[in-house]
C-alpha cells in the first residue's frame, strides 16, 4: 500500500482523509516523528497547500499530501477564506470561530457560503499534483448537531439538506470539498501515472 505523509496535525482532517482514501496509508506528522508547522502566508488555498505539502517532503522524503481549506461567505466577501482557522484571532479556536461569524452574519438575509479544499501532493520540485472541491450550503443561525469540526454545526450542506454538525462522517465525506478534492487528486495521479 502507498504511503503518503499527511502535512497536518489535524485528527479530524487525519481521520476524514483516511476514511476518503481507503487505499492510501497515511502518516500524520506526529506519526512520522516531525515537529513542523510551516507559516501559511499563502493568498489562496492552493498556495498555501502547496507550502505544507513541499514542507514535509523536505523533512522526511515522503510522498507529502497537504489539504488547506477554509469556509467563504458570499456577504462577506469570502470571508473568513484562507484565516478560517483563524478567524477570531486565534489558531483553532472553533467555538470562538464559529461565534464571531453568526455575530458577523446577525442581520444578514444572504447566508449563501461554500467550503472549499486544495490538495496538493508534492513528490519533488517536477511532481507535483493539486486538485481543488468545492461544497455549496449557508450558514444557519446557530448551531445543529455537534457532529464534525470547525464551523460544521453551522454549516447547513444544500447536498445534504442538514447540517455537517448532524450529518454522518459517510455523508458528509460524500459530498464534502475534501472528499471532492481529494477524489479529483487520484484520478489526476491516475492520469499522469
Ligand atoms: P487549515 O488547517 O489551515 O486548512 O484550516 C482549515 C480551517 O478551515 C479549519 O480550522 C476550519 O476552521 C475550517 N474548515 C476547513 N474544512 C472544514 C470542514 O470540513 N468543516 C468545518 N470547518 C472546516
Amino acid at each position: 500500500m502507498n504511503t503518503i505523509l499527511l502535512a497536518s496535525n489535524n485528527a479530524h482532517k487525519l481521520k476524514e482523509i483516511r476514511a476518503i482514501l481507503p487505499d492510501f496509508r497515511i502518516l500524520s506528522l506526529s506519526e512520522a516523528g516531525l515537529d513542523i508547522d510551516p507559516e501559511e502566508t499563502g493568498a489562496t488555498f492552493y498556495e498555501n497547500a502547496l507550502i505544507k505539502a513541499r514542507a514535509a517532503f523536505e523533512a522526511s522524503g515522503l510522498p507529502s499530501l497537504a489539504d488547506d481549506s477554509g469556509l467563504s461567505v458570499a456577504a462577506l466577501d469570502g470571508a473568513p477564506g484562507v484565516l478560517s482557522a483563524r478567524y477570531c484571532g486565534r489558531h483553532g479556536a472553533d467555538g470562538e470561530n464559529n461565534a464571531l461569524l453568526l455575530e458577523n452574519l446577525q442581520n444578514v438575509a444572504d447566508r449563501r457560503a461554500k467550503f472549499v479544499s486544495a490538495v496538493v501532493l508534492y513528490r519533488g520540485e517536477n511532481d507535483i499534483v493539486a486538485a481543488e472541491g468545492e461544497t455549496v450550503g449557508e450558514i444557519l443561525f446557530a448551531p445543529e448537531g455537534s457532529g464534525g469540526f470547525g464551523y460544521d454545526p453551522i454549516f447547513f450542506s444544500y447536498d445534504l439538506h442538514k447540517s455537517f454538525g448532524i450529518a454522518s462522517e459517510q455523508e458528509k465525506n460524500a459530498v464534502s470539498h475534501r472528499g471532492r478534492a481529494l477524489r479529483a487528486l487520484v484520478e489526476r495521479l491516475t492520469q499522469v501515472q
